[in-house]
């Protein structure tokens, strides 16, 4: 433990925290931005332009010093890695390059959770400023630790995220997620801060009220669950809201739940704004280790803080480059509690072509299902993410949805659906029909049986967090 806490990493990265943001032109210019005319033109934004633009080998070579770094450190200060690192086999000074990770041993969630509270922190407390909790499903809390440093470089990246959708001095962000435990609420706090924007700590609930606000404070950016999203529009115009008139809704940072392009659409075209879809777990930060640009082609994932790989979730054994796998992060700089190749569970394909924004971090193309949340239905592996997209494709077809599995002598699928109401009230609605088109559509791409169920409108319950869109009874009995 030669190096002295303070001069772990380096100091440069932190210097340039809250610098001026500097906007250029962008490359493939957009004539319109969301519903609305861009009112800076065709203008791309950087938060911290240099790490931002990095090259690809000179992000690797950042990378790879890194991971050098924070390995030796990991096994120098927490038990839990020191042991792992022998039962691998491995020394720190074994990684030469960046594919070397590979011999690592994974972290999984039930490491956090067996060395609960404390034991995967790599400082003393008295260096610690904040903690954040991921509510225990099942038992205890997943606890995660920040430095000072820690805390800004979550904030740097939520920034850059901010920056990435467009954001600009000037704008009202009314930040819908939970304040408290959960990292939603206070990581777009910080970041939108550190933007220079103006925040609105609204928090999660009070549907009334942030509709009112959103009016009357003249909300540009709204942060939320992409599912709460979809309610505020439903709200709005029950409440006699004219959402596009009424409100100057420009951006969405939608996050913390999986969400397809139909629901996108839904919610850009009702609130009138440009959805983006942020991504993180509590465990890494918290939201904003990856971000859709404005060019809304997958998410940029900030590769100089985590080193990212694609493993298939059965063998472990990575996947082809370009190919679809579980992602699992190494965080390459975090002090007060280093995770060293985390599983996930999400499932996602990453692509490390240039993007038209002109930024080179590889862009994970939309997480489309945990493989936690993978459901086996007589044999059959379907994720809900496709049952989504079927459902959303179909016309008619409202946002609500609800997924139940049951099994007697066989699994049995059962998808409950609301339907528009535009259509529900139209007198030319069959609902004959529209289960028919559900039932055949579902059965074409998940190649399973599901009993089609339509709902009238408002039947299935509203969440102000995420969204609970599948019960397995099967796990209850
Ligand atoms: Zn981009």
């Amino acid at each position: 433990m030669a190096d002295p806490f303070p001069r772990l990493f380096e100091r440069t990265v932190a210097a340039r925290f809250c610098r001026a943001l500097t906007i250029e032109a962008h490359r493939s210019a957009q004539p319109f931005y969301g519903n609305r005319p861009s009112p800076r033109g065709f203008a791309v934004a950087f938060f911290e332009p240099a790490l931002e633009k990095m090259r690809p080998a000179k992000i690797e070579a950042l990378q790879l010093e890194r991971l050098k770094k924070i390995v030796r450190y990991a096994a120098a200060r927490v038990p839990f890695y020191k042991a792992g690192l022998k039962r691998a086999k491995v020394s720190p000074d074994k990684i030469r390059k960046l594919e070397d990770v590979a011999r690592l041993p994974f972290t999984v969630k039930a490491d956090l959770r067996d060395n609960y509270p404390y034991g995967l922190l790599a400082v003393p407390l008295s260096e610690v400023v904040e903690f954040h909790a991921s509510s225990g499903t099942t038992g205890k809390p997943t606890v995660v630790g920040y430095t000072r440093r820690d805390r800004e470089t979550w904030t740097r990246m939520v920034a850059r995220c901010y920056a990435a959708t467009g954001a600009r001095k000037g704008d009202v962000v009314q930040n819908a997620y939970g304040y408290g435990l959960f990292t939603g609420g206070l990581g777009l706090h910080y970041g939108g801060q550190a933007m220079g924007l103006a925040v609105w700590p609204m928090s999660s609930g009070n549907t009334k009220r942030q509709l009112l606000f959103m009016k009357d404070m003249g909300t540009t950016i709204l942060a939320s669950t992409p599912s709460y999203a979809l309610y505020l529009a439903e709200e709005a115009k029950r409440e006699g809201y004219d959402p596009r008139k009424d409100f100057k809704l420009r951006i969405g940072i939608f996050g913390a739940e999986p969400w397809s392009e139909e629901v996108r659409d839904k919610v850009e075209s009702s609130l009138g704004l440009r959805a983006h879809d942020i991504y993180g777990l509590s465990e890494l930060y918290g939201p904003g280790v990856a971000i859709e640009c404005e060019e809304q082609e997958g998410l940029h994932l900030w590769s100089d803080e985590f080193l990212w790989e694609t493993i298939d979730p059965e063998t472990g054994e990575p996947t082809e480059p370009g190919e679809r796998g579980e992602l699992v992060f190494t965080m390459l700089t975090r002090e007060a509690m280093p995770l060293i190749r985390y599983r996930t569970r999400d499932l996602a394909r990453v692509d490390t072509e240039e993007c038209g924004c002109g930024r080179y971090h590889p862009r994970i193309m939309r997480v489309t299902g945990r493989s936690d949340d993978m459901l086996i239905i007589g044999g059959v592996n379907v994720f809900p993410s496709q049952v989504e997209d079927a459902l959303m494709r179909i016309p008619g077809v409202g946002e609500w949805y609800e997924i139940i599995v049951d099994r007697d002598i066989l699994d049995k699928l059962h998808v409950r659906v609301e339907v528009e109401p535009k259509v529900y009230d139209s007198p030319a609605f069959d609902p004959n029909v529209l289960q028919q088109t559900i039932t055949e559509e579902l059965r074409s791409v998940l190649t399973v049986f599901a009993r089609v169920e339509l709902l009238k409108p408002g039947t299935i319950t509203r969440t102000e967090g995420k969204a609970k869109r599948v019960v397995d009874l099967r796990k209850q009995a």
